[in-house]
């Protein structure tokens, strides 16, 4: 299992790859085509197997750098939904707002796409795909049992995920919870912050709850703003509107 990251002043962002004997699983394909040129090399003559962790712009961009273009492109439904039209808008903004800068990004939306579950088979790496919706309604995890680790997209996040505006927090924070209880499970990557171990997945629960009950959640010295700003801002949207929040 390899990681590439991208770290811009405002944030850092990892993608993983999985190598299978004839097939290589990238999860999430960063900002730009040049971002995956590690993973191709990695490729060989492997056939590329790509996953969405979900359709928000730094987890996309970057899949035209893959060999055969991605090859087969995986996410759920809700994904496939957003690439109709809210990511070619995002895009369309960052191309006016910062011109040259995004020429090279070619959109790629997913043709395999799943509701609840789906499986992968990397010989010999089994590979699980679970719809946690909370952070965006298409957000995913991925799930490698016989390396115990959890693929965490934004659905596991340091120091805590970011909630998304109208989602239900009930069945993240469950999610969360049955991931943490896992005796197998012993390494979380998530999309932004340090690799960590199950832990993560009890603190992002812990943080949760008290965003859903409007509870005052302690906030860490050193927490970076960008993550207090949005702990303020969900604990308001939810304060104001309690019955969002759950199931
Ligand atoms: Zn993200």
């Amino acid at each position: 299992m390899w990681t590439a990251e991208v770290s811009l002043p405002e944030f850092a962002v990892r993608s993983v790859a999985l190598l299978g004997r004839e097939r290589m699983l990238v999860f999430d394909t960063l900002l730009h085509p040049g971002d995956m040129s590690a993973f191709a090399g990695l490729a060989g003559n492997r056939e590329i197997v790509t996953v969405y962790s979900h359709a928000d712009w730094d987890h996309i961009w970057g899949t035209a750098g893959l060999p055969q273009s991605g090859g087969e492109v995986v996410g759920h439904s809700a994904c496939a939904d957003r690439f109709r039209a809210e990511v070619p808008e995002t895009l369309a903004a960052r191309r006016a707002g910062e011109p040259g800068v995004w020429d090279d990004v070619e959109l790629i939306a997913p043709t395999t796409l799943f509701g609840e579950s789906l499986a992968l088979d990397l010989d010999p790496w089994a590979v699980e795909l679970h719809h946690v919706p909370g952070h965006t309604r298409d957000s995913i995890v991925g799930w490698v049992p016989a390396a115990g680790v959890l693929l965490g997209g934004d659905v596991v996040e340091q120091p805590w995920p970011l909630a998304g505006a109208g989602l239900p927090l009930d069945p993240w924070i469950t999610a969360l919870r049955e991931w943490a209880l896992r005796p197998e499970l012993r390494v979380v990557i998530p999309s932004h912050g340090a690799i960590a171990g199950p832990d993560l997945l009890e603190r992002n629960a812990a943080y949760l709850t008290a965003l859903r009950d409007g509870d005052d959640y302690p906030i860490p010295g050193g927490t970076d703003p960008f993550y207090a700003d949005h702990y303020a801002a969900d604990l308001r949207r939810y304060r104001e509107q309690p019955e969002v929040g759950t199931d």
